[in-house]
């Protein structure tokens, strides 16, 4: 367990998702109150989702429509449509992750990224950088909030301290005095069942509960879990425990002599090798590949479309155009850290339903010979086939060195 000394994840969560992006598609529902709503036509159902102009008018998620209709008469109930939320999800990671890596992803509506020492200097400047680019390329009605702190749990709770459209930054020195005035409810970890529990052990507030001793909230919870939340609102930093979802990706930080382009894209060949391992073994296959860079000065990168693959060829011809066209207008310019990451997956099983699919020999081909080298590699426990030259950089391992949120399996060391 670490402590660290400056801001280390961000935190980013969409406002009134599912309402906003209504409100992006259907320029009818912008500045009015809306409430999205799992069927049309029946008031013997809830809101499910709320636009904040609602909100601002009483209305919470999950409210009976005819308590809402009570509370906000000029209430505009939509009928949800997955379909757009999805699309709208995977457009705005894809964005994202052109200015920073995503870590993991939450759920539909958050997601979390490490940032690396440039990146903590100017989270102002980062979050700036994220809120221009969604609207500028998926639309200015979905709008996010962005907390920074130390860890993801401190992250979260910033994130919901100025919503909509807010950045909160809490920096290690502001922890954990900047808990003490939040409500029970505010803290991810203390539920209902606990507070109850805390308000019988005679702790009212989080400025109690955080001047305790770890092992005291231990006792509470009758549980480690307590202890962990304490280290976590203290501003610890631990070890992540957690799978990521809906994204296969690697990145590295490159040593000082291989910061040059030529070198960079040979570490990125071999961490997109990798993701794409992965990516077979779970038997997904990817629909979008982004590159990313952190270059001098910034960052470039690129979101590139695929058919729905998982071959080497497929997506090694994806990461060459995705370089071409990010490092075409660099120059000379030093690489510190490489990223790539295949994303929009679905499952080897659902993927013959698709329609805009269209599987042609060759596509078949790659198939079967990345399936060969896989059993090969797999069968003698190391790369020997490869696609390409496997140069493997200096400092060793390629995938299991920088994996933020995965637990890596033997077959990641290959
Ligand atoms: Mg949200």
């Amino acid at each position: 367990m670490r402590k660290p000394e400056n801001i280390e994840w961000l935190y980013l969560d969409f406002d009134g998702f599912f309402a906003s992006v209504m409100q992006q598609v259907y320029p009818k529902l912008r500045g009015k109150p809306v409430g999205v709503v799992p069927f049309a036509g029946t008031d013997r159902t809830v809101v499910i989702a709320c636009s904040k102009e609602a909100k601002a008018r009483g209305c919470k998620n999950i409210m009976a429509v005819r308590d809402a209709k009570q509370i906000c008469p000029s209430i505009l109930l939509v009928p949800q449509e997955p379909d757009l939320y999805r699309r709208a999800h995977n457009a705005l990671l894809a964005e994202i992750n052109t200015v920073i890596p995503i870590s993991a992803i939450k759920s539909i509506d958050e997601l979390t990224c490490w940032l690396d020492k440039r990146q903590s200097e100017n989270p102002h400047e980062l979050a700036r950088v994220i809120k221009d680019r969604l609207a500028k390329y998926v639309g200015p009605h979905i709008t996010c909030s962005i907390g920074f702190a130390a860890n993801r749990q401190l992250a979260k709770i910033a994130c919901k301290m100025d919503k909509p459209n807010g950045v909160t930054i809490w920096t290690p020195d502001m922890v954990p005095e900047v808990l003490f005035g939040l409500p029970f409810d505010d803290i991810p970890g203390i539920g209902d069942r606990m507070a109850r529990r805390l308000h019988m052990a005679g702790i009212h507030d989080m400025e109690k509960l955080m001047k305790m001793p770890a092992k005291h909230m231990r006792k509470i919870w009758r549980s480690v879990n307590g202890e962990r939340l304490w280290y976590a609102l203290h501003g610890y930093e631990f070890q992540a425990q957690e799978t990521e979802r809906g994204m296969f990706g690697h990145g590295r930080v490159l040593p000082p002599e291989e910061r040059d382009l030529p070198s960079a894209k040979n570490i990125a060949r071999l961490l997109l090798r990798k993701a794409a391992r992965r990516l077979r073994r779970a038997e997904y296959y990817a629909s979008s590949l982004i590159l990313w860079l952190a270059i001098d000065g910034g960052s470039a990168g690129r979101h590139i479309r695929l058919p729905y693959v998982n071959d080497d060829k497929a997506i090694l011809d994806a990461l060459d155009l995705a370089w071409t066209e990010a490092t075409a207008r660099l120059g000379r310019v030093k690489v510190y850290r490489v990223h790539v990451t295949l994303l929009d997956i679905t499952l080897a099983s659902k993927r013959q339903l698709d329609l805009f699919v269209s599987d042609d020999k060759d596509r078949k081909r790659w198939e079967a010979v990345t399936g060969a080298s896989d059993h090969l590699n797999m069968k003698y426990g190391k790369t020997i086939v490869s696609m390409g030259e496997w140069k493997p950089p200096k400092g060793g391992h390629v995938g299991a060195k920088i994996s933020f949120t995965r637990i890596p399996s033997a077959e990641d060391f290959l």
